[in-house]
C-alpha cells in the first residue's frame, strides 16, 4: 500500500523533481477539514478492514468515464452531474435510488434534445457522505455540539455527534449497496425508453414556458416512438445508459484505504505491455472541495497520484495564479478531460470572475484540456429571516445563464452542470414554476445540509439550459 509510485509522476513545470507519491504521502502535508479521531486504534481497525475489501468500482469503468470526459472536453458531449449535498446512509433504498436515476435520465434526454450532443451522467451518489464544515462546533438549542460532518464521520442526531471510525466501513457498505442497485436497475432496463416517462408539466402556469416545455416533450416522445418503429432502440446505446458515481474526496483516510495499484486495462492488450496505476476505487470520479484545494496541502497531494478523472471546485477565493499551478500539479501530462473545473461564484460574481479564470487556462498550455462545469448552487446559498438555508431558483438559473454567456463570449465551451437535486418533492429551494416561497419551505424540507432542487425545479432548469443551446 505504501510503496512509492515511481512510474508515472514526473513534474510538468520543469522545476524540482516531484517528491515520491504514495496513497499515504498526503499525511506529511498540512490538512484542512481533517477529523481528530479520539480513538486511533479503532480508526486503524476500520481502515485495515477497508484495505481488505474489494474495489467498489473497476479501472475498466474509470477508463470508460475518462473516454467520455475526453469527448466532453472536446465539445462533443455534455456532462450532467447531480445528486444530494449530503447523501445519508438512509438514502440507500430502492425508491430513493430509482427516483434519482429516473430524474437524471429525464434531464439528460432534455439536454440531448437541446444541445444535440451525447450526455455523460455522473451521480453525486454512492459515497457522498463527508461534508466540509465552516466550524467543528455548532449551537443547537443554546448548546454547543459537534457539527454534523456527514454520515461517514458522525450522525445527525444530537446523541450521535461523536466521531465513530466504524462509520468508514458502513460508508463502504452503503456505497457498494447503492452502486450495486444502480448497476442492477440499469442493466434491467430502468432507463429503457419504452417506458412512459412522467413529465408532469401541470404546475407550469406561464403559457409561454408551458408551450416551450410541451414542444420538447412532444419532440422527445416522437423521437422515442420513431426509434422504436425503425428498430433503432434495439441497440444497447438507447435501451441502456451509463451512470457513474462521484463524491467529494474529503476524508482522506477513506480514500487512501480504497486506493489500489492495479493494471490499467487500456494497456492490457496483447502487444501493449502492461501499465500499473493507482486507482481510487471508492468512486469513478472524485472532486476537491472549495475549502481543501490549497496547492501545498494534503488533498492536492493525494489527488495528484490517482488515475481517476477529478474535479476541482473553483470560486471567488481561487486566485487566478492558483489555477495553473493546480493544473500543473494535478495533470502534468495534460491528459484531455482529466480535470473538470467546477465553477461556483454566485450569480452576482460570475461575470466579474469567470472571464479571468477562463483566460488564464485557455491562454496556457492547458488550452482545450479541461472541462468547464458550472455549479450554480454553492455560490447562491442564503438564509431566510428565520434562519432556514435556501437558494432562489432565479439565482441558480441566472448564474448558469451568465456562465453560458461568458463561455460563448470567451470562445470556450461550457461542458457541464453540477447540481444538488433529488427526485423527491422536497421544498428546499424557492422559486420555479411551482412558485414555492419562503412560507412553503417547511412543507417538506428534508436536507440535512444544503437545499436541493426538487424534481420539477431540476427539470425546469434543464429545459432552460436546453433552450439556450437551441437558440
Ligand atoms: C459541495 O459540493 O457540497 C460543496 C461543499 O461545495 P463547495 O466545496 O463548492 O463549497
Ligand atoms: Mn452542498
Amino acid at each position: 500500500m505504501s510503496t512509492p509510485n515511481s512510474d508515472s509522476h514526473a513534474n510538468g513545470n520543469g522545476k524540482d523533481p516531484v517528491a515520491a507519491w504514495s496513497p499515504s504521502s498526503w499525511r506529511s502535508k498540512p490538512v484542512k477539514q481533517c477529523p481528530e479521531y479520539p480513538d486511533l486504534k479503532a480508526l486503524r481497525k476500520a481502515t485495515a478492514e477497508l484495505e481488505q475489501l474489494p474495489p467498489i468500482v473497476h479501472p475498466y469503468e474509470i477508463n470508460k468515464l475518462k473516454e467520455n470526459l475526453r469527448d466532453v472536453a472536446q465539445g462533443k458531449a455534455f456532462l450532467l452531474q447531480g445528486g444530494d449535498c449530503a447523501e445519508l446512509f438512509d438514502y440507500c433504498r430502492q425508491g430513493v435510488i430509482e427516483s434519482k436515476i429516473k430524474l437524471l435520465l429525464q434531464m439528460s434526454l432534455v439536454l440531448i434534445w437541446g444541445a444535440n450532443k451525447r450526455v455523460v451522467r455522473i451521480g453525486r451518489m454512492a459515497g457522498q457522505y463527508a461534508k466540509p464544515r465552516s466550524s467543528p462546533m455548532e449551537t443547537v438549542d443554546g448548546k454547543q455540539v459537534p457539527s454534523f460532518r456527514g454520515d461517514i464521520l458522525n450522525g445527525y442526531h444530537l446523541d450521535d455527534r461523536e466521531l465513530d471510525p466504524q462509520r468508514l466501513v458502513k460508508a463502504y457498505n452503503h456505497s457498494a449497496a447503492t452502486l450495486n442497485y444502480v448497476r442492477a436497475a440499469l442493466a434491467s432496463g430502468i432507463a429503457d425508453l419504452h417506458r412512459p416517462l412522467n413529465w408532469g408539466l401541470g404546475h407550469v402556469k406561464d403559457p409561454e414556458l408551458k408551450a416551450k416545455y410541451s414542444e420538447a416533450v412532444r419532440f422527445l416522445t416522437d423521437m422515442i416512438r420513431f426509434s422504436h418503429t425503425i428498430g433503432a432502440d434495439k441497440s444497447s446505446e438507447i435501451s441502456t445508459v451509463d451512470l457513474f458515481s462521484s463524491h467529494e474526496g474529503l476524508l482522506l483516510e477513506y480514500e487512501e484505504s480504497l486506493t489500489r495499484r492495479m493494471e490499467n486495462p487500456a494497456y492490457a492488450l496483447p502487444g501493449e505491455g502492461s501499465r500499473m496505476e493507482y486507482y481510487d476505487t471508492s468512486a469513478h470520479f472524485i472532486w476537491i472541495g472549495d475549502r481543501t484545494r490549497q496547492i501545498d496541502h494534503a488533498h492536492v497531494e493525494f489527488f495528484r497520484g490517482i488515475a481517476n478523472p477529478i474535479g476541482i471546485k473553483v470560486g471567488p477565493t481561487t486566485p487566478v495564479s492558483d489555477l495553473l499551478e493546480l493544473l500543473r500539479t494535478l495533470n502534468p501530462s495534460r491528459e484531455v478531460g482529466k480535470i473538470t473545473l467546477i465553477t461556483r461564484y454566485g450569480a452576482d460574481k460570475v461575470r466579474e470572475l469567470l472571464p479571468n479564470h477562463i483566460r488564464a487556462v485557455e491562454g496556457s498550455e492547458y488550452k482545450g484540456c479541461v472541462i468547464w462545469q458550472c455549479d450554480p448552487m454553492h455560490g447562491n446559498t442564503r438564509s431566510t429571516g428565520s434562519g432556514i438555508k435556501t437558494r432562489r431558483f432565479n439565482d441558480i438559473f441566472s448564474e448558469l445563464q451568465e456562465t453560458l454567456q461568458v463561455h460563448q463570449e470567451e470562445g470556450s465551451y461550457l461542458g457541464g452542470v453540477h447540481l444538488e437535486l433529488t427526485g423527491d418533492a422536497v421544498t428546499e429551494c424557492v422559486g420555479g414554476s411551482e412558485g414555492l416561497d419562503e412560507d412553503d419551505l417547511s412543507t417538506n424540507y428534508t436536507s440535512f445540509c444544503d437545499p436541493r432542487l426538487n424534481e420539477k425545479q431540476a427539470l425546469e432548469l434543464t429545459f432552460l439550459v436546453a433552450d439556450h443551446f437551441r437558440k
